[in-house]
């Protein structure tokens, strides 16, 4: 093999590798899985129920991806009780697509608060913190940082994923502010955001 005709070699090479990783991360599908749902409450305080924030959430957040171009799946669109592993064999049905979880926290020191995202795989850090980082930019919320977490959802399954904290219900302050639509839809905008900017990425 002459020089010139092995240097092309690897320039094809290293365009299909290139082209192969980068397709492993462009996804047409966006899996939104709303924390909670029937019997089970989520976190609650003062009438504030998390099922219907983080339902709330996800379908402002459906809406935006749809916008965008995305498809999207909704693990549940309505407040009925779903299991987690049900969530995720759902979820795993599809190809090239991500996976995110939106929740929103408590904690019994009433005084915590901002927002945190959970990853669980190396391939679902750089999503959380993209993420994250609109989170944080948008809302104006205390940054809690990106955590790995061992999900049942995230453990199971097989795309990138990510689980969103949206705020704390147990904070009187992020109480009230999620009871505003308008926040709800920033949180919203800001998960569509780090989505979009995940899915240019090429690795
Ligand atoms: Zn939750």
């Amino acid at each position: 093999m002459s020089p010139f005709r092995f240097s092309r070699f690897f320039l094809i090479l290293s365009c299909l590798f290139l082209a192969g990783v980068g397709q492993a991360f462009a996804f047409k599908t966006v899996i939104i899985d709303p924390g909670h749902g029937g019997r089970d409450l989520g976190a609650a305080d003062s009438y504030v129920y998390e099922k219907h924030i983080n339902l709330d959430v996800s379908r402002r957040l459906e809406r935006a991806l749809r916008e965008a171009g995305f498809k999207t799946v909704m693990t549940r669109s309505r407040d009925e009780f779903i299991a987690l592993s049900e969530r995720s064999a759902h979820a795993n049905r599809y190809r090239n697509a991500v996976f995110v979880s939106v929740h929103f926290n408590s904690a019994y020191r009433t005084a915590a608060l901002g927002i945190e995202t959970f990853y669980r795989s190396s391939q679902s850090e750089k999503f959380a913190r993209l993420v994250q980082t609109e989170l944080i930019k948008n809302v104006g919320a205390t940054d809690r940082g990106v955590k790995t977490g061992n999900f049942s959802v995230l453990r199971r399954t097989k795309h990138p994923s990510i689980l969103v904290e949206g705020g704390f219900i147990s904070n009187k302050n992020e109480r009230s502010a999620m009871l505003d639509p308008q926040y709800r839809q920033v949180v919203a905008d800001s998960i569509a955001r780090g989505i979009i900017q995940f899915n240019r990425r090429i690795f």
